[in-house]
């Protein structure tokens, strides 16, 4: 007999903390055991117990062309058979930073990492280097991985958890991250004039999703761009959620290349893995050129540019055409409208709120009227209406992020069929929502 995902979770609780290896998988916002998962295909996941969801989470990104997508198992399982690792340079290597490129040409030279969190944090070393300068701003809500200096009210599981940065974080490294409320040039601009010429860079999700999704105002990421050019300092967009995602060059496909500029660094992760490790920073030429072997500042790793993940990045990002970034959005469109539906019919006062593909629910009069706009508007909204919410979808097969602070991930994969069954546990859920 199957175990049941109750006594796998109680022995991965012995030996791992909290039985997970990154936090919001733990349901610690929504409470219950998370189903253990055994394998996953196309818009669908399937749990110890033989249970199968349609699955909204897609690894938190990556999966954009469904899971196990034919062409990029074929990719790992070619490359896998030619060798796991060799610690030395590969043509697929050049042949994914060419793919990114093609698709974000500013980001002119790029270097391969294995998470979001290692893009950032050499995008930050770069950022000082160039500039000679300490102190980096960050927004509150954006969340940019466990790096030390950006944990400061950083959204993702830090909000799930409630928490407002990490222990273990030193009192120095602290106090050289100047913590903002999103979507306020005005603070900016303040910041700026007290402390600008210690300014090395200003790191931004490019349309913050880790706090739910916020996006930003028209016009905000261009103003960064102005502001810190007069102030010498680096704008980093961090596109590791919403780089090839969002559209074919990701948020700044949507943004930057029609008005005419782009970020110093590029931060990407997620999609261009395809489902493996592989993260990345690019940007302009100069800059990149600090990096060690060419210049003094020094970045290195193990498995960077591994030969399978790179392999299944590839696969990926040649298979995201025109056709999947438009399917992608049409079943997000589709389902923001169910769940809006469903929630009005309820009586349930929400905002829906969505950036490209991206999307995630407001609760309550508050967010209702004018949605929200920062972190402190996502804090004072009802998230606690989520979790009931969540389980009734779950009940019904519908696995969605196990938290009121993520967003959505819909894939190419999800077909009328999945997009059906998802809006036929809709209404189940929204009557949740309301009685909770
Ligand atoms: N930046 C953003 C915008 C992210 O959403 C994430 C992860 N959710 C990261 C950085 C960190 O990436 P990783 O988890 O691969 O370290």
């Amino acid at each position: 007999m199957s175990p049941t995902n109750a006594e796998v979770f109680a022995h991965a609780q012995s030996v791992i903390p909290g039985g997970v290896n990154s936090p919001v998988r733990a349901y610690g916002s929504v409470g219950g055991t998370p189903p253990f998962l055994a394998s996953a295909r196309g818009a669908y996941v399937t749990d110890v117990e033989g249970r199968e969801y349609v699955d909204l989470v897609g690894s938190w990104g990556p999966a954009l062309l469904g899971h196990a997508h034919p062409a990029v198992v074929e990719a790992v399982q070619q490359a896998a058979a030619r060798g796991l690792s060799f610690g030395a340079p590969t043509t697929t290597e050049t042949e994914l930073v060419a793919a990114i490129r093609h698709r974000v040409p500013s980001a002119e030279n790029v270097r391969l990492v294995s998470t979001g969190t290692e893009a950032t944090m050499t995008a930050l070393r770069l950022a000082r280097a160039v500039t000679g300068r300490d102190l980096v701003v960050k927004f509150a809500g954006c969340y940019h991985g466990h790096v030390d200096a950006l944990l400061a009210q950083a959204g993702s599981g830090l909000a799930t958890l409630a928490l407002p940065g990490s222990a273990g974080v030193s009192a120095a490294v602290a106090a050289e991250t100047i913590v903002l409320p999103y979507n306020d040039l005005a603070a900016v601009e303040a910041a700026f004039a007290e402390h600008g010429p210690r300014i090395a860079a200003v790191i931004t999700e490019a349309a913050p999703a880790n706090m739910g999704v916020v996006p930003p105002v028209p016009g905000y990421n261009a103003a960064l761009r102005r502001l810190t050019l007069e102030h010498g300092a680096l704008l980093i967009q961090d596109e590791v959620l919403t780089g090839f995602r969002v559209g074919f060059s990701g948020w700044w496909g949507l943004e930057g290349l029609r008005e005419g500029w782009s970020p110093d660094l590029f931060t990407f992760g997620k999609v261009i893995g395809g489902g493996l490790p592989v993260a990345a920073v690019g940007g302009r030429r100069d800059v990149m050129r600090m990096l060690a072997p060419v210049g003094p500042v020094y970045q290195a790793g193990t498995l960077s540019g591994n030969p399978v993940a790179t392999a299944a990045g590839l696969a990926t990002l040649q298979h995201a055409d025109a056709t999947v970034y438009r399917t992608v959005d049409e079943a997000s469109t589709r389902l923001r409208e169910a769940v809006t539906h469903a929630l009005a019919h309820a009586g349930v006062p929400h905002a829906m709120q969505w950036a490209g593909s991206l999307f995630s629910i407001m609760f309550g009069p508050g967010a209702a009227t004018g949605g929200a706009r920062d972190y402190a508007a996502v804090q004072a909204t009802e998230h606690w209406r989520y979790g009931p919410f969540f389980h009734a979808l779950l009940e019904a097969g519908v696995s969605a992020p196990p938290s009121p602070f993520e967003a959505w991930f819909v894939s190419a994969a999800h077909d009328d069929e999945a997009l059906s069954r998802i809006e036929a546990a809709l209404p189940a859920a929204a009557r949740a929502a309301a009685e909770a």
